[in-house]
């Protein structure tokens, strides 16, 4: 497949355009009343070397695609000290905004190239890749585990390789993997089973999405299952009927949605086929009448945005050739696809759920500091930082937080505990299964 994955130089053009004026320290909301609270985990616990302005990662970028920085340990560290939260982006106003995440993922896969990066403690993700197809070192077999409850109670699940069905439920690996995670596969498989969905999996022949990889910088082992999965959703398209490719992950999300839309295939391999998070799935199926709720739960709760679900799937609007503006000029931003609205939506609409929300929210929303691989390379840093989200969360009140994503599912049941705090983690897939009667 041919790729247009950008490399460092070819962005040379965009990270020239911070002006180094911090606004990407501070997440705003004028109000009323207005506040502010900072927005990057990496400059909040590292200092200015975290933050994105010119003083931080665009100055990084500048000199190693000039050659006048060399990659050292150190560098190497700060390249990584980033979760790929795109809180900076969403508070940077000037031409440099639509191209944050990206530059920065090319600087690591500069680093990747150059034989440093990723981190030592991050090399194991790629060793994994390799031998297992997915990131958690756990043989193939493993990955059905979470079924076991669903054969014990004879309620099959498809294997769509079988089987055909028109929905695809690609699980994901931390689902999968990660043990306390595999609540997510089981309640969203539940749920559909409840509903009537007519799905299948593709059990111990899923590949890893490859979202690890490309957010540490391994263009080549993103490509490798990318390359696999997309050839598996054609067959799948073609042989089982396949037309919908549901995932409870927002880190699958965004990878199959984004990431695999780089392959320049994309649109011919998709075609008829459509990716969709649960909640979407979910949400459509409410306003359609199929959904209802009757059982009450009666819970106190936040919802915390999740990067990848969320401002990661904004689409930015850019004069190229500078018809409008001046070539480049960031001119303006589509939220459409980010989900903030249909969690929230099911979320009210499920008797006794009271939502209070916290202060940083939506495109604001502060990072649960997992993702960007910081949880394998920086544990201890992810953890205090999702203990940090979760104050945020006590301070509204709630006694639970509800999310949209099996990694900042783990990671802040991680931060509560850290805490000492009883505020727990639900995954919003969990609620809406308890809070619909069984068949
Ligand atoms: S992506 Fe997130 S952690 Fe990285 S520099 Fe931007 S705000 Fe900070
Ligand atoms: S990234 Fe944007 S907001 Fe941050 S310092 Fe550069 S220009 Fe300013």
């Amino acid at each position: 497949m041919q790729w247009n994955i950008p490399s460092l130089k070819d962005l040379e053009h965009y990270f020239w355009r911070c002006t180094a004026c911090g606004t990407c320290k501070t997440a705003y909301d004028y109000g009323p009343p207005p506040k502010n609270r900072p927005i990057c985990p990496a400059g909040l616990e590292f200092g200015f070397e975290g933050y994105y302005g010119s003083k931080g990662k665009a100055a990084f970028a500048r000199g190693i695609n000039s050659g006048e920085l060399e990659w050292d340990e150190e560098l190497l560290e700060a390249v990584y000290q980033c979760t790929i939260c795109a809180g900076c982006q969403s508070q940077c106003q000037v031409d440099y905004k639509p191209h944050i995440p990206e530059v920065f993922e090319a600087l690591r896969r500069k680093a990747v190239e150059d034989g440093f990066g990723p981190l030592p403690s991050q090399k194991v993700i790629a060793q994994s890749l390799r031998s297992y197809d997915n990131p958690y070192q756990g043989p193939r077999r493993v990955r059905t585990d979470w079924t076991r409850p669903f054969k014990k109670e004879n309620k099959p699940i498809k294997n769509i390789l079988k089987e055909p069905a028109p929905v695809l439920y690609f699980v994901g690996c931390t689902g999968a993997y990660n043990v306390p995670e595999r609540v997510i596969p089981q309640a969203t498989a539940s749920l559909f089973q409840k509903l009537g969905v007519d799905f299948g999996i593709l059990g111990e022949n899923e590949l890893c999405c490859g979202s690890t990889a490309m957010r540490l910088g391994d263009a080549e082992a993103f490509k490798r299952v990318a390359e696999a999965n997309l050839e598996t959703f054609r067959k799948l398209h073609q042989e089982q009927g396949v037309e919908t490719i549901v995932t409870a992950c927002a880190g699958c999300y965004r990878a199959i949605l984004k990431d695999y839309s780089l392959a320049e295939e994309y649109g011919t391999v998709m075609a008829g086929l459509q990716v969709i998070h649960v909640t979407q799935f979910l949400y459509d199926l409410y306003q359609s009448g199929v959904l209802k709720f009757s059982e009450p739960l009666p819970l106190k709760v936040t919802y915390h945005d999740p990067c990848h679900a969320g401002r990661h799937l904004t689409k930015f609007t850019v004069d190229e050739e500078g018809t409008e503006m001046w070539a480049g000029a960031y001119i303006g931003l589509n939220e459409e696809d980010c989900l903030y609205d249909p969690p929230r939506e099911l979320l009210k609409a499920i008797p006794g759920v009271e939502l209070v929300e916290m202060e940083r929210i939506r495109a604001n929303s502060y990072c649960c500091g997992g993702g960007g691989g910081v949880m394998t390379g920086f544990p201890d840093w992810a953890q205090r930082n999702a203990a940090l989200r979760i104050e945020e969360g006590l301070e509204t009140g709630a006694e639970h937080m509800v999310s949209i994503c099996p990694f900042c599912h783990f990671n802040l049941n991680q931060g509560s505990q850290a805490l000492g705090s009883s505020m727990k983690l639900y995954d919003l897939i969990e609620l809406i299964d308890r809070a619909l009667p069984g068949k």
